[in-house]
């Protein structure tokens, strides 16, 4: 594989960006090497500087469900530019799009459109605060829920614990307001609110967790965090930033059958555009203001352009077809690989839904931080690599979700099973 103008474009981005990158998991510092520089994209194929061909399976991070440049969402970009690019003052569409937004997730019934999802849930967490007059947000272990101080914060081990923070930078003072619990752990959930339930503001999570690989939750998890919330008035926020509009239209939600209090949105919903969204019931909604006294603002909120590449992407998966399509290709894809892992008894986890999986190198079962952390990262930093040589473009991390995409076809998802089982041949016969 080329990587000349790849590793000189590298060394020029460090002498002006930090780490020659504006996101730290896209230095490849989890998986060594250099970066590929992408040039341009076209549905499931990356093409980068050096000429390589790469099927993609990181999609964005997740905003590329309908893959690159799907034509209605260049269209509504270009169209939506022609007629001015940011007003500063409210347009007709973000309506349309707030109204599609809800017909997808009933549970938000008043929404507020911001720049991406750290904003999200940045102001969900406000909102919570303000409304309950609490202090005390509740997170889990290995979620990710953007770069915001009070979220940015990691469990130390076992149980509940005061928050440490994951980065410096954040005051202690603020710090020690988060706590975390591990995911999936009804028992701990149940603990903590007996304890300290009425000091409660919120419990912030993936609903289906996909920042430390995927991960499904429990159905009883997600069943005892309602109950605890609505017996300690507890503001129950779902962080579907990377579910909502993947796993199904409804998201997570929708699926499990559990209605938040509060659904913050980012991703797919700007169809590759910067934008994140929350929303929830009127009454706590209300909130925010210009109707309450939670100040939430943003210069480019409800841009137009986001908002039309949005409303394209969303159009697109509103027929009737798209999640049918979506959940067979994965399922194609998931089942022919869980097949090879258990023929080959090969010491790897698939964990998998509509839409995304992570193949973890662990011979456990992945069902929290603590299992998915204790994968063994060089070797899935030798798998990327190989992937890479082959054309295939894996995230590099173990600990993210790979993304499957309406455009990944038949023949690509096939030339994607046979490297990988090949490498598992390989590695363990
Ligand atoms: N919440 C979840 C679940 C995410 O995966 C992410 C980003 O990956 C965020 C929030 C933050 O979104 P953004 O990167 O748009 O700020």
């Amino acid at each position: 594989m080329k990587t000349k103008l790849s590793q000189k474009h590298f060394k020029e981005a460090k002498q002006y960006l930090v780490g020659g990158v504006n996101s730290p998991v896209r230095a490849f510092g989890a998986v060594g090497g250099t970066p590929l520089f992408i040039k341009k994209a076209k549905e499931a194929i990356l093409i980068d500087e050096d000429g390589n061909s790469l099927i993609d399976f990181v999609c964005s991070w997740g905003p590329l469900i309908l893959g690159h440049c799907h034509p209605a969402v260049v269209r509504a970009i270009q169209n939506t530019a022609q007629l001015g690019t940011s007003f500063g003052a409210p347009t007709q569409a973000e309506t349309v799009f707030a109204k599609e937004i809800q017909k997808a997730f009933p549970s938000m019934e008043k929404i507020r459109l911001v720049s991406s999802g750290t904003e999200a849930t940045q102001s969900a967490i406000r909102l919570a605060r303000g409304a309950t007059q609490r202090e005390i947000i509740v997170k889990f272990e290995g979620c990710y829920h953007g770069h915001s101080d009070a979220l940015l914060v990691k469990a130390g081990s076992g149980g509940a614990t005061f928050g440490i923070p994951t980065s410096q930078g954040i005051s202690q003072a603020l710090a020690q307001y988060t706590f975390v619990l591990p995911y999936n752990d009804t028992n701990a959930v149940e603990r903590l609110f007996q304890s300290r339930g009425k000091q409660i503001a919120a419990i912030i999570l993936e609903p289906i967790a996909a920042n430390m690989g995927v991960i499904l939750p429990k159905k009883e998890f997600l069943q005892t965090i309602r109950k605890c919330c609505d017996k300690y008035q507890t503001v129950l926020i779902f962080d579907e930033v990377i579910s909502g509009f993947r796993v199904s239209y409804g998201g997570a939600q929708s699926s499990y059958q559990i209605r938040p209090d509060l659904t913050c949105l980012g991703k797919i919903i700007g169809g590759g555009l910067p934008i994140g969204a929350y929303g929830g019931a009127s009454d706590l909604m209300k909130h925010i203001s210009p109707e309450g006294p939670v100040y939430q603002a943003g210069t480019l909120s409800g841009n137009p352009l986001a908002v039309s590449a949005g409303l394209a992407t969303l159009k697109e998966l509103s027929k009737k077809s798209s999640y049918q399509e979506l959940s067979e290709k994965t399922k194609y894809f998931c089942t022919k690989l869980e097949n090879a892992v258990l023929k080959l008894k090969a010491p790897v986890q698939l964990n998998w839904v509509t839409g995304m999986f992570t193949l973890f190198f662990s011979k456990n079962s992945i069902t929290d931080f603590k299992s998915a952390n204790q994968s063994d990262t060089q070797a899935y930093a030798k798998f990327f690599h190989f992937l890479l040589e082959k054309g295939i473009y894996f995230p590099p991390s173990q600990f993210e979700a790979c993304m499957i995409s309406l455009a990944h076809t038949q023949k690509q998802l096939d030339t994607a099973l046979k490297h990988i089982t090949d490498y598992l041949k390989h590695e363990f016969k």
